[in-house]
Order: structure tokens, then C-alpha cells, then sequence
């Protein structure tokens, strides 16, 4: 089956993984293999996403999986994103449902925190559990923010974008050769994705 996510629109056969390492085929269909299996789930300060004007000062429950579908050499999330550790997650990592996580980042409201943040790894290679999850935290009155490197499809942006306060759309570099060459990505895609966003 062919996952139609990112720029790669990897062949996938049953119960193998795409390039990204996130995504399988389950009974013929492509389905989000880290789905809820979190690598990472901290409050941080949103400048750290980084935001500067988008309620500075304040904090956000960030989580993040396993699975990229690039392979930045300066990746600085890489043990919990691309490399063999971070794939060891498909294994071990602790699940969260979508209501686990719309509730913790509820429970502390109280200490500064407005919403979620889909961050970490390429949280778009597992868009489903970004748009179930931040459905449930718009319904709870707070706010979701999404960072990505925008290697994407318009149709996944679109699904998902009703429900995004922020982005952080990382673009890397400026020339189609450094996003082939040094990052393993494809500007194009990004550049349309922000475009869209
Ligand atoms: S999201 Fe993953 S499985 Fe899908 S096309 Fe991209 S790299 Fe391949």
C-alpha cells in the first residue's frame, strides 16, 4: 500500500514500516503505527517551541514519538525520533490515549499551561493522534500547537489545520540541493505547505 503523507509516498507491505519508521499497513490500510506511543512528554516553556508572540511566558504540555521523514545529520532529537534507540520506542514507549493527554495538559492549567504541543519528532508521520488529541483540547477550551519540518501533503494539512492555534514550520535551508542532498527532504513540499498553512 502506498502512504500518502509525505513526499516519499513509500510502498509499504503489510505489517512493515514506511521510511519514517512511524507508519505500517494493518489489513490493507496505512495506519500510524506510534500511534499514542510517546518518547517524550514534558511542560515547557513555549519559547522553547520556539513562539515568541504567541503567549509568551507561558507553558505547554509538548509531546512526541518516534518516526521522521527526514534524517538531519544535526538532528538534535534523534534518540528519540530516527535513530535505532528511537525506533526501539516501538516497543517500549508508554501510551497515551488522546483523552490521557487532552486531560493531563488540563490538569495543569493551573501551573501556567495553555493546551498541547505536537513536537519532538515529526509529529505530522502520526497526524491522526495530532488531529484526535487536539480536537479534544479545543473542546476543553485550550490551545494546540503544532512544530514540523512541513514535509506533509495539503490533504494532511488540511485535516488537521482547524483544529492548530500555532505553527513552528521549520525550514531548513533555501536550495532544493541542500534539502536533497544534506537533509534527505524535498523543499517543494514545504515550501507549498507553508504556502497552504
Ligand atoms: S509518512 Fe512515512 S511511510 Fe508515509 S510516505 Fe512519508 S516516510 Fe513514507
Amino acid at each position: 500500500m502506498k502512504c500518502h503523507v509525505c513526499f516519499r509516498k513509500c510502498d509499504i507491505e503489510d505489517g512493515k514500516l514506511g521510511f519514517c519508521g512511524a507508519r505500517t499497513v494493518k489489513d490493507g490500510v496505512v495506519v500510524a503505527d506510534n500511534y499514542g506511543k510517546l518518547t517524550s512528554i514534558a511542560l515547557d516553556p513555549i519559547e522553547k517551541k520556539p513562539l515568541k508572540r504567541f503567549y509568551p511566558e507561558s507553558m505547554i504540555l509538548s509531546v512526541g514519538s518516534y518516526g521522521c521523514s527526514l534524517r538531519c545529520p544535526f538532528c538534535q532529537n534523534h534518540e528519540i525520533s530516527w535513530s535505532d534507540v528511537a525506533f526501539s520506542y516501538k516497543n517500549r514507549a508508554e501510551y497515551y490515549s488522546p483523552q490521557e493527554i487532552a486531560s493531563i495538559a488540563k490538569r495543569y492549567e493551573s501551573q501556567g499551561n495553555i493546551g498541547v504541543a505536537f513536537t519532538y519528532n515529526e509529529p505530522l508521520v502520526g497526524y491522526e493522534l495530532v488531529r484526535d488529541t487536539a480536537k479534544l483540547v479545543h473542546a476543553n477550551g485550550m490551545k494546540n500547537v503544532l512544530v514540523t519540518s512541513g514535509n506533509a501533503s495539503i490533504s494532511i494539512l488540511r485535516e488537521i489545520a482547524p483544529f492548530i492555534d500555532a505553527m513552528n514550520i521549520d525550514l531548513k535551508g533555501f536550495t532544493d540541493s541542500y534539502y536533497t542532498d544534506v537533509i534527505k527532504g524535498n523543499r517543494r513540499m514545504v515550501m507549498d505547505f507553508i504556502v497552504e498553512a
